[in-house]
């Protein structure tokens, strides 16, 4: 099932490949053709460092064992441990964790915060499974983990469909092997158990700090911007609430079931009330609905794909009428809509530098964790935005310098920096 997922190609109605490794080291290879590498040290740079591949069995609620499939890759630790969030999703392949892992080595270098890339999954439909075996599904996870992450190793955090109750039972999990408690062994959990303060709004709020140093580059007020988000999870919805919170106006968000469209504006608050209790943005009262996709279509200034990979394609590219992509969510446009996106003039926020604050915040988390000093909100916001800022700024001035999108300026500079640390490390023996 999995060998037939992965040797499957992946394309779109327009011969896209939108197989995410190979996106991945194709977006790898575009910046890297600019940087002046020694060529076998641009392969170990390629791969992912170590790949595990899981069978996870599980007792479920009515006597059955059903065996998952899960993944956790590493794919470098060159400049501190390994960093990255698990995703419990249906769609989830060895080669989408494979992308994902290599995107967090090249975010964690693009903020410059001393950690390495790795990412999790496990194929599941989680809103499928009861409280219990969704506990005994992560429990065994971990475990089977176990060997390879660690405060010093590698450090889980939450992503897509996972949250700081699944960051719990790992936390537990491995701290009853180790006979310890390891709370700095993932992030993202609650505040109680050892998570920072403003975590969970990390992610949009780094988002946030980059629209803001976007729209003044672009010439925009953000107060007067219209903005379409894809996706009203962690990311998508505390963006929006975050976004109107310095008067931007939100007329447009999707999720799974459906979207909704108003061109007044919608309430965020009462939106985000909405969708807790109905589960989906649909239906909300005052709005329009419309297909989920369309909303990557709306006319608006600020469009936020956080939702999943490969949404903005050569497919669809020629309907986004935004004048700033913002990535939320990880690998949303492929390198063909990307190139074309930056033809038309549109400002693409790459992923690796709009969703860094989550990852930012976690290495926050770690700090506080390993030194059992934690600091208030405001402090953490305030060291969150000084860094956004640095790496928005590091990334625009290397985008000009080498007339090129922000993605290719982004890669750029952490493709050097890692380079850097792998070169005076050395290659072990
Ligand atoms: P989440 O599980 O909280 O939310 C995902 C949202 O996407 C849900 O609202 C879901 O309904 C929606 N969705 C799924 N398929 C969709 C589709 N086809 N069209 C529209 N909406 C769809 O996940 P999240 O943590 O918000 O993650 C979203 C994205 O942000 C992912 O790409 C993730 O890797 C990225 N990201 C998250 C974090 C974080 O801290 N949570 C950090 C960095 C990057």
């Amino acid at each position: 099932m999995a060998a037939a997922r992965l040797a499957a190609p992946v394309k779109n109605e327009t011969e896209e490949d939108l197989n995410p490794f190979r996106i991945a080291m194709r977006q790898f290879d575009t910046a890297a053709d600019r940087c002046n590498l020694d060529p076998g040290l641009r392969e170990v740079l390629r791969r992912p460092r170590r790949a595990l591949s899981l069978s996870l069995p599980v007792k479920m609620d009515d006597g059955s064992i059903r065996v998952f499939e899960g993944f956790r890759v590493q794919h470098n630790s060159a400049r501190g441990p390994c960093k990255g969030g698990i995703r419990y999703h249906p769609g989830v392949t060895f080669d989408e964790v494979k992308a994902l892992a290599s995107w967090m080595t090249w975010k964690c270098a693009t903020v410059n915060i001393p950690f390495g890339g790795a990412k999790g999954g496990i194929v599941c439909d989680p809103h499928s499974l009861s409280h219990g075996e969704l506990e005994r599904l992560t429990r065994r996870y971990a475990y089977e983990i176990m060997p390879i992450i660690g405060p010093d190793k590698d450090i889980p955090a939450p992503d897509v469909y996972t949250d700081s109750q699944t960051m719990a039972w790992i936390m537990d999990t491995y701290s009853m092997a180790q006979g310890s408690n390891a709370p700095g062994v993932v992030t993202g959990k609650p505040t109680f158990l050892g998570g920072s303060f403003g975590r969970s709004e990390a992610t949009a709020r780094g988002c946030l700090f980059c629209v803001r140093a976007a729209c003044a580059e672009m010439g925009l007020s953000l107060p007067r911007t219209t903005v379409a988000i894809q996706g009203f999870g962690n990311a998508g919805s505390i963006a929006a609430q975050l976004l109107a919170e310095q008067g931007a106006r939100i007329i447009a968000v999707s999720d799974s079931q459906g979207g909704i469209f108003n061109p007044a504006g919608l309430d965020t608050v009462k939106l985000l009330e909405h969708k807790q209790k109905n589960g989906t943005v649909n239906e909300f009262p005052g709005a329009k609905s419309i297909p989920s996709e369309a909303v990557l279509a709306i006319e608006c200034d600020i469009l936020i794909p956080a939702a999943l990979e490969n949404q903005i394609t050569l497919g669809n590219v020629d309907m986004v009428k935004a004048r700033i992509v913002a990535e939320a969510a990880n690998g949303p446009t492929t390198p063909g809509a990307d190139i074309t996106l930056h033809k038309k003039g549109v400002m693409v926020i790459p992923d690796v530098l709009a969703n860094a604050g989550g990852v930012t915040v976690s290495y926050f988390e770690w700090v506080q964790d390993l030194q059992e000093l934690f600091w208030d909100e405001e402090d953490v916001n305030r060291r969150l935005e000084r860094v956004m800022v640095k790496a928005f700024s590091d990334v625009l001035a290397n985008a000009k310098k080498h007339d090129a999108p922000m993605r290719t300026g982004a890669y750029i500079l952490a493709i050097e920096r890692v380079a850097k640390a792998l070169v005076v490390r050395g290659i072990w023996p």
